[in-house]
């Protein structure tokens, strides 16, 4: 079944003309989402810890941040734009009392809603409004007149009114310029979390390693295993991005779309699939979550000692050194 899109004209921004909007945190979501609304005629307040970067930015965009507390007993649609991990504790310590009956909860990714950190007392509805984009191009699109599609969703129990709402803060944000795709919470968390696990980090990095470590263990130059299993992935990405699986093929030589017919299925097995699955079942049961809960909760020593690892990777070296000769190449260093 095709999903329900709304756009401009299904969203009343009137509806949110003598409500605060409370924005906690502003960082990429936040900055972005406080700024588009403010300029689509709302009033917003920034929760916004001091001491960063992130407080001065908000000072320099004409904002006054409160402290979280304090921005959640004035905003009556309160919007939670803080890393996903750390937003269970703020809530219990600096969210949940200051909440009123009839005020909105709200969110740009379910995970915490989901999976039960976050738990909106009696008379406060959920909701979530959720840009398919990072903050910056929120925000620039938005400025050039359009708007990145977003995803809408209520907590269980919501009323009409605070669909209505969400819709309302969609277009403010400029999602509805773009789209806004109606999904539920559930189905909103699930499907992120088995993207990035199965595909877009954990599929292609695992991917990307094996092939260039098959390379240079066979005797290849590492330079050569960079170009072709890491540099030249961005220019098949961009084909997929423009025109999908169809496009991609169309773009690249008999030789290599036969190459993908071909061998592709014997790197993506049965196994494989069946994997995916399990990964799957292991977000919908909540383990993936619980053992993420629980890294975090010791201090996330397993994650902080893999990401070490993996920075000192010979492919990591290797990319470093060439992006250095490619000038086009905006190149970052963590
Ligand atoms: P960021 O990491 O960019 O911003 C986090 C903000 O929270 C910053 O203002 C930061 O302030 C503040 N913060 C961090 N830790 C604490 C803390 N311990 N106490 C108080 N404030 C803190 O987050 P994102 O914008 O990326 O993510 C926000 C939400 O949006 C998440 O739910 C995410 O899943 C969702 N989302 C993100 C997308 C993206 O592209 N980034 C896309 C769609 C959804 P400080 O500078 O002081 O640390
Ligand atoms: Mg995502």
């Amino acid at each position: 079944m095709a999903a329900t899109i709304y756009y401009d004209n299904d969203a009343d921004l009137s509806l949110l003309k003598d409500k605060t909007i409370a924005i906690l945190g502003y960082g990429s979501q936040g900055h972005a989402q406080a700024q588009n609304l403010r300029d689509s005629g709302c009033k917003v307040i920034v929760g916004q810890r001091p001491g960063g970067d992130n407080y001065d930015l908000a000072v320099s965009h004409g904002f006054e941040p409160l402290p979280i507390d304090e921005a959640t007993k004035r905003g009556d649609l309160i919007n939670i734009l803080l890393p996903d991990e750390v937003q269970g504790d703020i809530f219990k310590n600096h969210i949940r009392e200051h909440l009123s009956e009839g005020n909105i909860l709200m969110c740009s990714h379910g995970f915490n809603l989901h999976f039960g950190q976050v738990e909106a007392p009696q008379g406060v509805d959920t909701l979530l409004v959720a840009p398919k984009g990072p903050g910056h191009l929120v925000r620039s699109e938005y400025e050039k007149g359009g708007g990145v599609p977003s995803l809408i969703a209520v907590g269980d129990g919501a009323s009409e009114e605070t669909k209505q709402l969400g819709l309302a803060y969609a277009k403010g944000i400029g999602g509805t310029r773009g789209g806004v795709i109606e999904t539920t919470i559930a189905e909103e968390t699930e499907t992120d979390l088995f993207g990035e696990q199965v595909v877009l980090c954990g599929g292609v990095s695992e991917l990307v390693k094996a092939a260039f470590e098959t390379l240079v263990d066979a005797g290849y130059q590492p330079e050569m295993a960079y170009f072709e299993c890491l540099h030249e992935l961005k220019l098949i990405v961009d084909l997929f991005y423009q025109g999908g699986l169809s496009y991609m093929r169309y773009s690249v030589s008999n030789t290599a779309e036969y190459g993908d017919y071909s061998r592709g299925p014997r790197i993506i097995t049965d196994q494989t699939r069946a994997e995916m699955k399990k990964i799957l079942a292991e977000i919908q049961n909540g383990e993936f979550a619980r053992e993420w809960i629980l890294e975090n909760r010791a201090g996330a020593p397993a994650f902080k000692a893999i990401r070490r690892r993996d920075r000192s990777l010979e492919i990591e070296e290797v990319g470093r050194r060439l992006r250095s000769l490619m000038s086009w190449i905006d190149s970052k260093e963590v």
